[in-house]
């Protein structure tokens, strides 16, 4: 582990909800607790368990909506959650996050990205460079920063994946794409399609999808994450995004296709095993 730790790491498929301490849960937790939105005892049990099934993971990150709905709060987990992944040696992090509306919080999709963004401005414990014209100076010093005084701090560096969730519809799914257009300046590098799998339509984001690769705006597409899926892997796998997320669930041509296409696989076997999508580490699709 420590050997682990100490290597240099890059980071593809981070969710930025699905990457916030348990210990600001629980505080948020206590918050909401107080205010009645939640009731503490119940919500402290489902933050603290270990393995959660797939089903399982989909309730907590509701939850974890309900926790983390106003601006402050999301500037507050970005920030926590950059430290954190620079603390495991992570020098390169994708976050990709699902822009919100909130209207009794006054929360566009916009002002939730400002927020996140103003997350990656107020970490402390490490230097980092998320703004693309900041390439000559990333390129010139890599994982070391030295500020005014001199001090050399590590560095990260953190890009933007905007996720299109499976319960929007494709007009939302295309205000998501727009911004992420708007916010190329400011480090967004693509789309994500993600959420409770059981949910939505492919043919609902086909359109928005369609557009932002029209716009050169790469894409990721969580896939083959549940059984039965097979008309959808299909025409996700036809759509030929840049990556595909997990890649569980396919069908023997489909695998055959999937090698041939070249697409990359964002996988981790520990997800896969934990929230049991695969049995054992012996079958997973890794091998
Ligand atoms: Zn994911």
């Amino acid at each position: 582990m420590e050997w682990c730790l100490k290597q240099p790491k890059i980071e593809l498929h981070a969710h930025l909800n699905g990457s916030v301490r348990n210990s600001t849960l629980l505080e948020l937790a206590k918050v909401q607790g107080e205010k009645g939105v939640v009731v503490f005892a119940d919500v402290e049990h489902v933050i603290m368990k270990n393995d959660r099934s797939l089903v399982e993971c989909f309730k907590m990150f509701d939850l974890i909506h309900v926790l983390t709905t106003d601006h402050e709060t999301v500037t507050r987990i970005t920030r926590e959650v950059i430290e954190d992944f620079a603390a495991e040696n992570i020098v390169y992090v994708e976050l990709r996050t699902t822009p919100k509306r909130n209207e009794a919080k006054g929360m566009t999709k916009r002002s939730y990205m400002e927020a996140v963004i103003d997350g990656l401005r107020s970490v402390d414990t490490v230097d980092v460079s998320f703004i693309p014209s900041d390439l000559n100076r990333e390129n010139s010093s890599r994982y070391f920063a030295s500020n005014d005084n001199g001090i050399t701090r590590r560095r990260i560096f953190v890009r933007l994946l905007l996720s299109i969730d499976r319960r929007e519809s494709t007009a939302a799914a295309m205000d998501t794409v727009q911004l992420a257009l708007e916010l190329r300046s400011l480090g967004v590098v693509g789309i994500d399609l993600s959420g409770n799998p059981l949910v939505g339509n492919w043919d609902t984001f086909l359109q928005p999808l369609l557009f932002a690769k029209d716009k050169g705006l790469p894409i990721t597409l969580h896939c083959g994450e549940v059984k039965n899926r097979k008309e959808e892997v299909q025409a996700m796998l036809d759509f030929l995004p840049q990556r595909i997320g997990h890649a569980i669930f396919f069908e023997e041509q489909q695998w055959k296709q999937l090698k041939q296409s070249k697409i990359p696989v964002e996988i981790c076997l520990t997800s896969n095993i934990r929230t049991e999508c695969v049995t054992s580490i012996n079958n997973h699709h890794f091998g």
